[in-house]
């Protein structure tokens, strides 16, 4: 299984997730002409979509989901209560997401088929989900968009050998900066973003010996810098005594590395 970030921010997310023969985006929060470009970056035909699974229904999230799903075919998965989403309007097929039950998205016959687990998880869309991603004894996890870090969720996603978690902000810098007072407390709100100390805490109680790779996610560019939430993370790692995890940053502007899981 290979995971690749295509966009990461406030202006967009998607994550592309290769096994075998199948192909799954993770979020289609772009525009489609820009989402159509990073797959174009990415070497991969549109037409080999055959799934795109949303974490939730925030523009920057689900944004195209149902305009991609009608230009691939592919099959749109989310929570019930996402499918009348107006984002969704014109997919063409949509399955339904239990939250905690594993969901086998087919390949073509006799291949390992991938598995998708979606983990409920705190934010001011509700539902919002964490994605667990299995294949051939790999794990993969997708963790965007989450209020505070939670032990209960850190359980059902951990040892994972990639994951793709939000730092989203460095508490001073949103406390010193730019935005109104209102949106200060949403986005440190128990229902908003995890700033760095909390998306290392929640990567500290995910990790463990199988981790290789951590790609940190929707770093706000206002209240967060790349060097802070490195020196988060490493510092998380490092309490662990894991010291080989590469850690790599995700960006809103390119198209990240095609990672092995
Ligand atoms: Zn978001
Ligand atoms: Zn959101």
């Amino acid at each position: 299984m290979h995971l690749q970030p295509l966009s990461s921010g406030s202006q967009g997310n998607a994550t592309l997730v290769r096994a075998g023969e199948t192909h799954l985006l993770v979020d289609a929060g772009l525009p489609l002409d820009e989402l159509l470009e990073r797959l174009e970056s990415a070497r991969v035909s549109p037409r080999r979509i055959g799934h795109i699974a949303l974490t939730h229904g925030h523009l920057d999230h689900a944004r195209s989901a149902g305009l991609l799903a009608k230009k691939t075919g592919a099959r749109v998965h989310c929570c019930e209560r996402l499918m009348s989403n107006a984002s969704l309007r014109s997919a063409p097929s949509l399955a339904r997401l239990t939250v905690g039950s594993p969901q086998p998205l087919g390949g073509p016959r006799g291949e390992e088929e991938l598995n998708l687990r979606a983990v409920k998880i705190p934010h001011d869309a509700d539902p919002t989900v964490a994605f667990l991603l299995e294949h051939a004894g790999r794990r993969a996890v997708v963790l965007t968009d989450m209020g505070h870090a939670d032990r209960n969720v850190a359980r059902q996603l951990a040892d994972a050998h990639l994951i793709l978690i939000e730092f989203n902000h460095d508490l001073e810098l949103l406390e010193r900066g730019p935005y109104p007072p209102k949106l200060k407390r949403r986005v440190a709100g128990d229902q908003g973003h995890l700033s760095n100390v909390d998306a290392a805490r929640m990567l500290g109680w995910m990790a463990g010996p199988n981790l290789h790779t951590v790609v940190l996610a929707h770093l706000s560019e206002t209240n967060n810098r790349p060097e802070l939430a490195r020196t988060c993370a490493e510092t998380a790692l490092a309490d662990l005594g894991l010291r080989g995890v590469r850690v790599l940053i995700a960006h809103q502007e390119q198209v990240g590395p095609n990672l092995e899981v």
